[in-house]
């Protein structure tokens, strides 16, 4: 099932951004496709650390596709200075989504200098599919049919080896359990072996300097 996106990814080092959507037929939020142009993706393939993606919105590749060109149009990227959006899609867009290149844009600096919420970030909120109940469900159906959880043979398995640990419900942190826990040799005090690796035994401040 296509499962369309409008996403964008951020630069850490410059505060930089590429906006794009992906609508191509049976495509989803994990099909390892990275972005529509050519430039940035060499961008983020060279230097993953350094570059985050978002998911603004999902939906169906129609919606998606008019979302991307209203943000275009509304933010007018391919002036903006923090943007990599070489263009607005003007004239270039194509209808059909074979090319649909370049996107959108956004000022997420404003954001953090405490200025009133950025107009797209109303324009997002107001075209959020999920206020959709028909789409919300959809999400939804399709969140519950890739969670592992909810395959019998994966709850059979993770209550198999919570009991074989010793794990009661709620309780989610093995190395709480009696038989995780490690005394210090020099300072008596009992803790999970993390703390007690990085801080007692032969990190320990107490131990007896010989
Ligand atoms: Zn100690």
């Amino acid at each position: 099932m296509t499962q369309a996106f409008l996403y964008r990814w951020s630069q850490k080092s410059t505060g930089k951004w590429y906006e794009g959507s992906r609508t191509k037929k049976n495509c989803h939020i994990d099909d390892g496709y990275v972005c529509s142009s050519k430039t940035v993706r060499k961008m983020i393939l060279e230097n993953p650390s350094d570059w985050e993606r978002t998911i603004l919105v999902i939906g169906t590749p129609t919606y998606i596709r008019d979302l991307e060109s209203t943000r275009l149009q509304m933010l007018d990227a391919k002036n903006s200075s923090m943007s990599y959006n070489m263009h607005n899609n003007d004239g270039l867009y194509n209808r059909l989504g074979t090319i649909h290149s370049d996107v959108t844009k956004n000022k997420m600096s404003k954001t953090r200098t405490g200025r009133k919420r950025p107009d797209q970030s109303k324009f997002m909120f107001d075209n959020n599919p999920m206020k959709n109940k028909d789409v919300a469900n959809k999400i939804s159906i399709l969140k519950t049919k890739n969670n592992p959880m909810h395959n019998e043979e994966t709850r059979k398995k993770v209550s198999e080896t919570r009991k074989r640990m010793g794990l009661s419900a709620g309780y989610n942190n093995p190395s709480l359990l009696p038989q995780y826990q490690m005394t210090c040799s020099h300072c008596s005090k009992t803790m999970g072996k993390g703390p007690f690796v990085r801080w007692h035994g032969n990190n320990c401040k107490n131990q007896q300097k010989s």
